[in-house]
């Protein structure tokens, strides 16, 4: 088969001169590196840590569920204060497993408050089911000059965010047709809990006292191109 869009250009997660290609025209998910396997939200978002932060690899850096390839391998290899988190329910909070993970929730996080120069998540505060109360522990955890870079995808755009689903007495009601995304550390993947539109930038400065800038970069010869492409920068001023 063909590929739909196939071109060389400089990546930005494995710091290489590399062939980008897609056989699918979600190129969102396909859009690969063929080099590091990156796709292109990781590409969009290192290069948003590099252009704002070009200091990175000497800041602390939390990353909570991190990918096994791409951006979070370039964060873990070259970061010297970096610690990656996931999330298991069923074991104690700040256990620390043999990948070097800590277990954390995002909502409710063990680490003192001003730990982390960075904080980064990749495809994660859709799937959250208090988002409020994560952003709010993200800032907690963000020392002052610090920021949350991250991917989500804004589905709603310019209409208003929307909740598919709520806990409620350890039950999941769903709001309409449940939606799951690919999930490294669960084959059942994870349940989409909100469809973020813009106005993600007004519910994380109430919640969070955060001001949010967005980025969009469009630009083949770093294999940025694709859907819901914006990365997302919360600074804590
Ligand atoms: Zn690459």
């Amino acid at each position: 088969m063909n590929a739909i869009i196939s071109n060389t250009g400089y990546c930005c997660t494995c710091d290489n001169y590399v062939t980008f290609s897609s056989h699918n025209e979600w190129l969102r998910d396909h859009y690969i590196c063929e080099n590091c396997r990156s796709i292109p939200r990781e590409r969009a978002l290192f290069y948003c840590i590099e252009k704002f932060y070009p200091n990175w690899a000497e800041l602390a850096i939390h990353e909570s569920s991190p990918a096994n390839r791409g951006a979070s391998f370039k964060l873990k290899n070259n970061c010297k204060n970096y610690q990656a988190t996931q999330f298991f329910p069923h074991l104690p909070l700040g256990w620390c497993d043999s990948n070097g993970w800590k277990n954390e929730n995002l909502e409710n996080q063990t680490f003192p408050d001003e730990s982390f120069d960075l904080v980064i998540t990749q495809d994660v505060m859709e799937h959250v089911f208090d988002p409020a109360k994560a952003f709010g522990e993200i800032a907690r955890t963000l020392k002052s000059g610090g920021a949350h870079i991250f991917t989500v995808p804004l589905v709603n755009k310019n209409q208003p965010s929307q909740t598919c689903a709520v806990q409620s007495g350890g039950e999941t009601l769903y709001l309409k047709e449940p939606e799951y995304h690919g999930n490294p550390i669960s084959e059942q993947g994870s349940l989409v809990v909100t469809n973020w539109g813009y106005d993600i930038c007004d519910f994380i400065f109430k919640n969070s006292g955060l001001y949010t800038f967005m980025v969009y970069t469009h630009d083949v010869s770093l294999g940025i191109e694709a859907e819901y492409i914006e990365v997302l920068i919360s600074r804590k001023i």
